[in-house]
């Protein structure tokens, strides 16, 4: 139940309508990697290109998250972690060659369904020239 809930969020459901509006095809809250002990919300695995949605309040967004007034401490240290845990993420995948792409609630979905396209189109090209020189993709 909570695993759905989390996949409705109105971000994310309006850039996978627009992903889709472009002929794009991805997994939704899969691992990118089995090894990866998370998910990650928009993964084309064979573009190598990872996309989280995050919500401005959860993840602390710089332009618009601001902390509770009561228990003001306890968000603090609830956004630090989501924070850390993202950089985390970002990281891992960084290290393997993914292009993690981050997209806030706050963007415009249709022009991060735009960036989106250009990064899968260059990492299948990326993919396909290796292929061609007959050799694995690093990571
Ligand atoms: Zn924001």
């Amino acid at each position: 139940m909570r695993a759905q809930a989390r996949l409705d969020t109105g971000p994310e459901l309006a850039l996978r309508r627009k992903l889709h509006a472009l002929g794009l095809r991805y997994s939704l809250q899969t691992r990118p990697e089995p090894d990866l002990r998370r998910t990650v919300d928009v993964v084309f695995r064979s573009a190598r290109v990872a996309v989280e949605v995050r919500g401005c309040f959860w993840h602390a967004c710089p332009k618009h998250g601001s902390a509770p007034k009561t228990h003001a401490e306890w968000w603090m240290e609830k956004f630090r972690r989501n924070k850390a845990r993202d950089r985390e993420t970002v990281r891992w995948l960084t290290a393997r060659g993914w292009k993690v792409i981050v997209v806030w609630e706050h963007d415009d979905p249709g022009r991060s369904a735009r960036l989106i396209q250009r990064a899968v189109a260059a990492g299948r090209g990326k993919g396909l020239s290796e292929a061609l020189r007959g050799r694995e993709p690093e990571g």
